[in-house]
């Protein structure tokens, strides 16, 4: 009998985490069956109640789902109560216990896979909600010169950077206010382009070497890269390698191995091609 896993979201059609476990339960002989589960908008709990009822061991969570995933949980991770959101659940002996591993797959993918080391880069986090929440602490954990956090709603970037204060300074204002300042990272953690919209950037923030990272990936070039190549960022890469990263992570958590990522990545690139 094989263990089994599943991602709730909604929607969950999209999921590629299915594919990305598989892929690493047959590289690493793991028993396990991993699926995607759509929950309905207001029966997240249910839902979950249900999978662990039935045998599940563990889960991802996806959108919208991740605080109130925190909030179901009997047990949290430190980086899980400092991101306020969950994206992986295990479930042991009548306990539901909550982890955060989003941020931990972006410093993974931007210093591991890109070759970026953080440490004493100027950082320019785009973005105060949920997933720019998540990456804060891993990315004050690489010990950068400085983070800096803008967004549309300036006094919410003000907020959050103050919940982070304990651990390093961490500055924040609007995009008009970056005029001016120069990052040798800057991450796109807002869901701009998923409207359609582009960000109000002002030009000439990357400094010479800059990576530009964002979140979001799919087929081709995403809009913020390409006004990122337009504004002179000299490498630039997008989120997909997050997403493994992540996921191996959550791997860790449940099979106590590390899987190898490097395989799944260039397969999930080669699917995405233009
Ligand atoms: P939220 O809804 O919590 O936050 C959205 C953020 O985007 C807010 O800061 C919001 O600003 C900002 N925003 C939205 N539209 C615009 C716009 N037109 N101009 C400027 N800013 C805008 O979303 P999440 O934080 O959960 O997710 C953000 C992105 O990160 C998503 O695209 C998601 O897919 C991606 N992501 C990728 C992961 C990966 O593994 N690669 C993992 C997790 C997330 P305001 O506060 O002013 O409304």
């Amino acid at each position: 009998m094989s263990d089994l896993y599943a991602v709730f979201g909604n929607p969950i059609a999209h999921s590629r985490s299915p594919a990305i476990h598989a892929a690493f339960a047959a590289a690493s002989g793991e028993a396990m069956r991993y699926e995607a589960r759509l929950a309905p908008i207001d029966g997240f709990a249910a839902a979950i109640a249900e999978f662990v009822a039935a045998g599940g061991r563990g889960a991802n969570v996806t959108v919208p789902f991740k605080e109130e995933a925190c909030r179901l949980c009997h047990r949290l991770s430190e980086r899980a109560a400092r991101a306020g959101a969950v994206n992986t659940l295990s479930f042991c002996a009548g306990e539901i216990v909550g982890d955060n591993t989003d941020g931990v797959g972006l410093v993974q993918d931007i210093a591991g896979n890109l070759g970026f080391p953080l440490a004493g880069r100027r950082i320019l986090l785009l973005g105060a909600g949920g997933a720019a929440r998540g990456v804060i602490a891993p990315l004050l954990a690489g010990l950068p010169a400085s983070l800096h956090i803008a967004n549309r709603s300036a006094d919410k970037a003000r907020a959050l950077a103050a919940s982070f204060a304990d651990i390093a300074p961490v500055t924040a204002g609007s995009f008009a206010e970056l005029a001016g300042k120069s990052f040798d990272l800057v991450i796109n953690a807002t869901s701009a382009s998923l409207a359609g919209e582009s960000l109000p950037l002002p030009a000439g923030r990357f400094a010479a070497g800059a990576l530009a990272y964002d979140m979001m990936y799919g087929k081709g070039e995403t809009p913020f890269l390409q006004q990122a190549r337009m504004q002179g960022a000299e490498r630039r890469a997008d989120g997909l390698g997050m997403l493994v990263e992540q996921a191996a992570e959550a791997f860790r958590i449940w099979r106590g191995r590390r899987p190898e990522t490097a395989p799944v990545l260039a397969e999930l690139r080669r699917q995405l091609a233009p």
